[in-house]
């Protein structure tokens, strides 16, 4: 098929490289002209792994292109892909500008039958709105169809989470754009993969309902590594023995600083209004994001436990990014942390392996902050340790390699062993373990 992805970011790159590589024809756009040239020389303005190689490879075989070029972009397109963001707003909510804006852009340009699929994840009611603003900007009177199509992927492992998906869910209204949606995703149907047809509001709620479920479980564990902490029970044991649970199942159940990063959060706070104003007060997600809030005082604790009043005091720190495996540090908790640090006076040392640059751009404010390239060096005279992200490579480090530098090692993400520092004489805290 002939397939326009509006947006090239996280989603956006990894949808239109992988419909390449299911055989279509994709042109990939955006409105940030640096990034549109840097991919049409094959340059990734953004980290995932796996994702330059098959950009490289599609560029060449010549099924995949980008261009800030709409109007020829749109030419005989069957699909349109939005993946344009929908950050929140100064009050929390989905900011929709671009996803309008998207639409807007699309109507002026089409003169043709095409699908407009909303990726991007959108409250219930953005389809309509999209179906809306299509119609009253079409410049040569067509049909079309807007869809519900929300993504999935995880940062980090976005292009085997596409390829290999649990499931696609695809919320339509009308027949013909099933069938389009059918044949856009036809290789993943005859591996076997669910094609979940629904209508636009369900296909809508469910990412909203699918990341709020998830940011609860991780603050279920949370809750319960903090009763561990004070009981003197092993939090990795306790998530074990739930996980094996199939009811249950191991994922999600990683105590830790509380969830971050580019959707949780806002996804969270988005349905929470969504149902506000359907007349639903929910009750168990506001105390999510409560408790996700006092996580992040948690490990502050643990460091203030021994150190005592952090002013003055210098806080080696190791990870950025919200997860391993991805540059992205929005709303990551290592971010959240740091703030409060500053404001109680420390001295922030930090390094990551991939974020220090993105980190840099949101925190440009602080000046108690230093970013190193070499972890070790970020260790210098430093008085404690706070590792924050998962990152493999601070898996290999060894206590000893620690030891020389300083004393103190708060593991936010339970990543070490408490008896390989302590056997050094190492103070180790962990989360509820
Ligand atoms: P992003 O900020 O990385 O990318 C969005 C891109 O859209 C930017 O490059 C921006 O320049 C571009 N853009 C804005 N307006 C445009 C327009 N009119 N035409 C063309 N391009 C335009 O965001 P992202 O992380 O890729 O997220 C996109 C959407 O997908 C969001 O709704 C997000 O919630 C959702 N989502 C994200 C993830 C994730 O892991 N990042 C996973 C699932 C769903």
């Amino acid at each position: 098929m002939k397939i326009c992805v509006l947006g090239s970011g996280y989603v956006g790159l990894v949808t239109a490289v992988c419909l390449a590589k299911l055989g279509h024809t994709v042109v990939g756009l955006d409105i940030d002209a640096e990034k549109i040239n840097k991919l049409q020389q094959g340059i990734l303005p953004i980290y995932e792994p796996g994702l330059e190689e098959l950009l490289t490879t599609y560029l060449q075989v010549g099924n995949l292109s980008f261009t800030q070029d709409l109007a020829t972009a749109l030419k005989d397109s069957q699909v349109v892909f939005n993946a344009v963001g929908t950050p929140p707003d100064d009050n929390r909510r989905a900011d929709l500008t671009y996803v309008e804006a998207a639409a807007r852009q699309v109507a002026e340009h089409l003169d043709h039958y095409l699908v407009f699929v909303n990726k991007s994840t959108v409250p219930v009611g953005t389809a309509e709105r999209v179906r809306q603003i299509i119609q009253e900007n079409l410049r040569v009177k067509t049909d079309f169809a807007v869809a519900s199509n929300p993504e999935f992927l995880r940062e980090g492992s976005a292009i085997g989470d596409f390829l290999q998906p649990d499931r696609i869910v695809v919320g339509v209204d009308s027949e013909m754009a099933a069938d389009y949606l059918r044949q856009v995703y036809q290789p993943l149907i005859s591996e076997g993969k669910t094609f979940m047809l629904t209508d636009i509001k369900s296909a809508e709620l469910i990412k909203y309902a699918a990341n709020s479920f998830l940011a609860t479980k991780v603050g279920f564990i949370n809750e319960v590594a903090n009763v561990c902490d004070s009981l003197g029970a092993d939090i990795s044991q306790v998530a074990r023995g739930i996980g094996l649970d199939t009811r249950i199942n191991p994922k999600f159940l990683e105590a830790g600083p509380g969830f971050g990063g580019s959707c949780f959060p806002k996804d969270v706070d988005e349905f929470i209004y969504t149902a506000s104003d359907a007349g639903v007060a929910l009750q168990i997600l506001p105390a999510v994001v409560l408790a996700n809030k006092q996580q992040r005082l948690v490990v502050i604790n643990k460091l203030s436990k021994h150190l005592g009043n952090l002013s003055g005091k210098t806080i080696a720190l190791w990870g950025l990014a919200f997860k391993p495996k991805t540059d992205d540090v929005r709303e990551s908790a290592a971010l959240d942390i740091i703030k409060q640090l500053y404001a109680a006076g420390a001295n922030i040392q930090a390094y990551d392996p991939l974020a220090n640059k993105n980190a840099q751009v949101v925190l440009d404010k602080l000046n108690n902050i230093k970013f190193f390239n070499d972890k070790f060096l970020a260790l210098k005279e430093a008085d404690a340790l706070l590792l924050m992200t998962h990152w493999e490579e601070f898996g290999a480090v060894k206590a000893a390699e620690i030891a020389p530098h300083l004393k103190i090692i708060v593991d936010a993400r339970n990543l070490w062993s408490r008896s390989d520092f302590e056997s050094l004489g190492l103070i180790y805290e962990g989360i509820g373990r």
